[in-house]
Formats: C-alpha cells, sequence, structure tokens
C-alpha cells in the first residue's frame, strides 16, 4: 500500500487566510503530523514536495507522480467567518467513499461533519485519471475563529483520528511494538535458565548456577571473544553470552 499526502497551495499561493493563518502553511503542518501518525502502519507514505504547489502542477503538466494507492490532499476551507466544519471531496468517478466517510466520522468530535462531497477538483481528478483514488479535505474553516481555536489546540489528535480512518479502512496492518530490547552497557538483565559462563576464566563454559539466574544483573562491559558477544555482569564479575540475556 502506498499513499501520498499533499498540502494545498504554497510555492507563492498561499490559499485562504483567516484568524492570522495561510492556508498553505497550514496544509503543510498537517501533512507531516498525518505522516507521523501513519508512521505506526504498515505503509509506505510519501509527501508531495512541500516546496510545490500541485494544483499549479497539474494545470502546467508537471505534476509527475509515481503509482500511489491513494492520494490524500489536505486543505482548510474558508467563507463567511461563520460557516464551520469539516468536509471531504471525492471526484464524481469514485465508487466507494468508506474512507472519506470513517475520516470525517473520526474528525466529528473536533468538527461538525459537513460529509463526504463530490467534485473534480484538478489534482485528485488527475490522480483519478491516472488510476488513483483520490480526496481532498477541508479541514475546517480557516477564518472560522471556533474552528481554529479547536484545530490549533487538538492538531495531534486530529491528524490521529484522519490517519485511523485511512488506516482502519484501507485495513493497515500496525507495525508490531518492538519487543526485543537490545543488550547495552548498564541495561539491567537477567540471565537464562541454562546458560553458561564465557569469557576466558577457567568457568567459562560451566553453568551459571539457579542463585545466580534469579537475581537481576548490571551490564558493566561488551566484548566479542571467540566470535561470540559477552556481557560483564558487575554483581558475579563474570562474562555472560549476550544470546543468552533478556534486557528487562
Ligand atoms: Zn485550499
Amino acid at each position: 500500500m502506498k499513499i501520498l499526502l499533499i498540502s494545498g497551495h504554497g510555492a507563492g499561493d498561499c490559499g485562504a487566510i483567516g484568524n492570522g493563518y495561510k492556508e498553505a502553511d497550514l496544509t503543510r503542518e498537517l501533512v507531516k503530523l498525518i505522516d507521523n501518525e501513519l508512521k505506526y502502519y504498515e505503509v509506505d507514505v510519501d509527501i508531495y514536495d512541500q516546496k510545490r504547489n500541485a494544483y499549479k502542477d497539474v494545470k502546467n503538466g508537471t505534476f509527475h507522480i509515481k503509482k500511489y494507492d491513494y492520494v490524500f490532499e489536505v486543505h482548510f476551507n474558508a467563507y463567511d467567518k461563520k460557516a464551520h466544519g469539516t468536509e471531504i471531496w471525492v471526484t464524481k468517478l469514485e465508487n466507494g467513499i468508506s474512507v472519506e466517510q470513517e475520516i470525517v466520522k473520526n474528525l466529528s468530535q473536533y468538527f461538525t461533519n459537513r460529509g463526504v462531497k463530490r467534485e473534480n477538483f484538478a489534482v485528485i481528478y488527475k490522480c483519478k485519471k491516472l488510476g488513483i483514488s483520490g480526496a481532498l479535505l477541508e479541514t475546517c474553516f480557516i477564518d472560522n475563529a471556533s474552528d481554529m481555536k479547536i484545530y490549533q489546540t487538538k492538531k495531534k489528535d486530529i491528524a490521529k483520528a484522519i490517519a485511523i480512518g485511512i488506516a482502519e479502512k484501507w485495513g493497515l496492518k500496525k507495525k508490531a511494538a518492538p519487543t526485543i530490547k537490545t543488550v547495552q552497557v548498564n541495561s539491567k538483565v537477567k540471565i537464562k535458565s541454562g546458560a553458561v559462563y564465557g569469557g576466558l576464566a577457567s568457568t567459562r563454559g560451566k553453568k551459571v548456577p539457579e542463585s545466580v539466574i534469579e537475581r537481576i544483573h548490571t551490564v558493566k562491559k561488551l566484548q566479542t571473544n571467540k566470535g561470540v558477544q559477552e556481557a560483564l555482569l558487575k554483581e558475579i564479575n563474570s562474562w555472560v553470552a549476550v544470546s543468552s540475556l533478556t534486557v528487562i
């Protein structure tokens, strides 16, 4: 699964302005936040060059992208300072809209849900013509004070809500949390049952007794001895193979 995130406007086009914010700045920030949240999933995510303006590139015939499965373009809305809420646009060619419905549903805990709408906006239409499904998010209204206050205080959660919507409806797997911690100097470790002493002393190759195994040890030094990585454990002043240790 490959996703392209696009920040609306930029490259000399600041987009809408409101409440002291420029749309082009907000779209760039939010795309990075969404990218951060998608890092928790098994998915390849690219960000369209943030120095460029995808809309201008489409109009100028300079919009060149790889093959993606999904394109997600971020914007902020503006109208009369009163209008508020979140909405997503897809092209008239799009069949399913379950991803987009999930995203606006997730965002409805922050903004009024204005729903999923259809319009052949330039970038997503171009993508659809290239065979790539896409959506254009109007996150909230930049000229509405209340929307922007919520956005500024909750933007990380908002990015997460968007990422969860994309991940759930596209069936992205969560990355497994790293469970194996590496043994380092000062690591607190336990010795696995059946371990033998390393090093070069007379104890080498002898079984570590259960009374020692039960204790927690501190790694003082690391070395490679006869091709085996070993740790010197401070409390017993003995070497034990790193493969026989579990970091706690
Ligand atoms: Zn816009």
